[in-house]
């Protein structure tokens, strides 16, 4: 079946997924492919509509990211998005050169509610912008249907060929009616029906993975995250009993949490998914001992637990598929899909060894962003307060502990985390931030306790607040849940002597520290 697909082509702009979400928030399946794409390849898509995202380039300078021209002549819709905008008009004959204004911020445009990308569009609305280049002529062609003070080609349209651009960025939220441009370009100008919707995901991936499993057995890597519990119960629903779930105990998980979900997943728990327990936790910190470098502790763990995996797999006998919980924004920043630069190699991605000895490796949710998967866990009668649970890395506290990892540090972290969860969940917090939990520093530091001198480490707090996990801001929670989550860790956890707050946000950080 050919689903409706808009198609954004990346050129190394720091919305572009989030471009890709807004498109599917309008129920149409959008995915995101480098500008170095064959146009080959993007036309056998057979795409509905393709957006072209921004980039920190200038796209007058040689060398700058740019694209076939024959992409014009299609006769699919393209929006250019900033400097996308600044290449399409560039490639058609327009003129971009160093604005004598640079704009930043929070803009009021003008807009002509006449095209049909302002279709119900305030006549002055507020945009977004983040611009050091503007178009000082359009490309022939073209007329302008927005600008703004200092912008006089804030938006422009060529209707004949369905060509579109602003200078803005709909995308990002601080564009007040930028969803409402986006849904007018997928509806009224690429003509969706918008049939991306999670009750159909999940009735059609059962239908596929009936049909690429047939009778064979399927081994399904379950860490009990909201992905992979999601991915196990999709394909319980699909494969019934030739599914079995193992559950890799790698000692690096927190405090309770290897019970915690075997109660849920377990023979005890409402599911029946074949849950194998393995407790590996010894041979996942020998292979770890002494290794400090992130990237290589992340390959050493998604490694092990393949290793684990096909041991399990020999066990049962005649495993042919594997699955993995991995998800849309994993592909992407692993550097497979998009343009943006390797940020952490996710372990189920970038992360598998070269040689996996299973047949195939499933990923049902691997077009999905986290949402969305919310969604379709919910579809599939998982309980609220899994599909609500705050993510937790694969390679789990191992990359919360800064520099080598020993069962020391593993328990250090795991006692504090647990503090700082309780004390934020007392409070009433948990509502309140997305993201909390407890990381090692791989500082010591001088101390005093009962009058003696201590030499011990630092842990620190993390609290964030996001709606998407791509850009997060550091959460002010208040000081009082600081300070008595503070003197009960130095209190009760052994080897730590301080407390620290991080306050920074992503950008420039990361959420987890690894
Ligand atoms: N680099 C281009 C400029 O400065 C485009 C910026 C963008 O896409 N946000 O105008």
């Amino acid at each position: 079946m050919k689903r409706e697909t808009v198609v954004v082509l990346d050129f190394g702009g720091q919305y572009n997924q989030l471009i890709a979400r807004r498109v599917r928030e309008c129920n149409v399946y959008c995915e995101i492919y480098s500008y170095k794409t064959d146009f080959e390849k993007i036309k056998a898509l057979q795409p509905k509509g393709v957006i072209f995202t921004g980039g920190p380039n200038s796209c007058y300078e040689p060398g700058a990211p740019t694209y076939t021209k024959e992409i014009f002549e299609l006769g699919v819709p393209i929006l250019g998005i900033c400097y996308g905008s600044q290449l399409m008009m560039h490639l058609l004959g327009g003129k971009v050169e160093k604005a004598p204004v640079r704009e930043y911020g929070k803009i009021e445009v003008t807009t002509d509610h006449t095209s049909d990308l302002f279709a119900d569009v305030s006549e002055k609305t507020i945009c977004w912008m983040s611009h050091n280049d503007y178009i000082s002529e359009m490309a022939p062609g073209f007329r302008t249907i927005a600008y703004t003070d200092n912008c006089p080609y804030a938006a422009m349209e060529n209707t004949e060929k369905k060509l579109y651009a602003t200078q803005f960025h709909p995308e990002v939220l601080h564009t007040q009616e930028g969803q409402k441009m986006l849904s007018n370009f997928v509806f009224r100008v690429c003509g969706c029906a918008g049939d991306w919707k999670m009750d159909s995901f999940v009735e059609q991936s059962i239908h596929h993975i009936r049909e690429k499993v047939g009778d064979g057995k399927v081994l399904c890597a379950l860490s009990g995250g909201v992905d992979s519990s999601v991915a196990a119960v999709l394909l319980s629903k699909a494969v019934g009993n030739q599914l079995t779930c193992v559950f890799v105990d790698h000692g690096l998980l927190r405090k309770n949490e290897g019970d915690e979900v075997e109660a849920v997943f377990g023979p005890d728990g409402p599911y029946d998914l074949n849950f194998i327990r393995v407790n590996a936790q010894e041979r996942f910190y020998s292979k770890l001992a002494g290794v400090t470098e992130p990237e290589k502790k992340r390959k050493i763990i998604g490694e092990e637990f393949i290793r684990v995996f096909e041991e399990e797999a020999k066990k049962i006998g005649a495993v042919d598929f594997l699955v993995q919980g991995t998800i849309y924004p994993d592909v992407v920043e692993s550097g497979v899909g998009g343009e943006s630069t390797v940020i952490k190699s996710h372990h189920n991605v970038g992360g598998l060894p070269d040689y996996v000895d299973f047949k195939e490796i499933i990923e049902p949710l691997r077009d999905l962003f986290k949402d969305e998967v919310r969604k379709a866990g919910l579809e599939l009668g998982i309980p609220d307060y899994l599909v609500f649970r705050q993510p937790f890395p694969g390679p789990g506290l191992g990359i919360r502990i800064i520099g080598d990892i020993t069962p020391e540090k593993v328990q250090m972290v795991q006692d504090a985390d647990a503090i700082w969860r309780e004390e934020i969940a007392a409070a009433g917090w948990d509502k309140k931030v997305n993201q909390y939990f407890a990381a090692l520093t791989n500082m010591q530091s001088v101390g005093v306790m009962g009058d003696e001198r201590t030499y011990d480490y630092a842990i620190a707090l993390r609290a964030v607040t996001t709606t998407d996990f791509m850009t997060a801001e550091s959460a002010e929670v208040p000081w009082e849940i600081i300070g008595r989550t503070t003197s009960r860790i130095v209190n009760e956890v052994k080897h730590i002597n301080r407390v620290l707050y991080d306050c920074t946000g992503k950008p420039p950080a990361t959420i987890e520290f690894e």
